[in-house]
């Protein structure tokens, strides 16, 4: 059976020092995964188990010079996270297996609708769409874990128009990579191609029109864009 019309293009990541392309399948975040983020969102910290929402494969741009500045919303935030990117598949993954799931990382931004957030929290409604809007997921190209290990200390950082923003470190995160990996697979069963954003540190804050953002994870990648004009 032929398609009734061209299926939309396979979305992708560069793998660095590599001729390949990473298939992206699907986007998972997990929220509130670093103490001081969660007492800025206005939360009370603690290990409390992950959650997890997600955006649309197509989401990721490959390191963008200009990011389209997205409709319906006065207050865009941005958040800089570490991305796994899942190589082999599996449910009900073992903490002490995850790492071998694991393909590689990346650096990538959760941009979010913060006013469409906050709405949906007040209104117990979902938050695709403060989550999942067309090119949400600004990232660099991935760097393999058998180039990197798996690092579990690197500074988090994102500046804009040249002035910190946030300055973390991957040791703050509440729930580390193997327990990310572990406990998403209960939920559902992992597929290579699966990516997942980690969660941000504190320092998240509004975007305007022409800012200028530089985010990177040490030692794993860098985005550099300028948010493009009002829609
Ligand atoms: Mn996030």
């Amino acid at each position: 059976m032929a398609y009734t019309f061209d299926p939309a293009p396979q979305s992708t990541l560069p793998v660095s020092g590599s001729d390949k392309l990473y298939p992206i399948h699907r986007i998972y975040c997990v929220g509130r995964n670093y103490e001081d983020h969660v007492v800025e969102m206005g939360g009370v910290p603690g290990r409390e188990p992950p959650f997890f929402f997600s955006k649309p494969a197509d989401a990721v741009v490959h390191n963008p010079s200009t990011l389209p500045f997205p409709t319906i919303t006065e207050n865009l935030h941005h958040e800089m996270e570490l991305v796994i990117a899942i190589g082999k598949g599996g449910k009900d993954v073992s903490v002490e297996n995850a790492l071998d799931h694991v393909f590689g990382y990346a650096a990538g931004v959760d941009m979010t609708r913060r006013d469409l957030q906050a709405a949906a929290k007040k209104l117990g409604r979902p938050w695709s769409m403060a989550k999942g809007f067309d090119h949400s997921a600004p990232m660099s190209s991935l760097r393999s874990a058998e180039e990197i290990g798996h690092p579990e200390s690197a500074a988090v950082r994102l500046s804009v128009n040249g002035e910190i923003r946030q300055d973390g470190d991957l040791n703050q995160q509440i729930w580390k990579v193997p327990e990310i990996v572990s406990n998403l697979s209960t939920y559902v069963e992992l597929v290579a191609g699966d990516l997942i954003m980690t969660g941000t540190p504190a320092g998240v804050g509004q975007l305007f029109a022409g800012d200028k953002v530089e985010g990177e994870i040490a030692g794993i990648g860098s985005v550099a864009f300028v948010m493009g004009p009002n829609p």
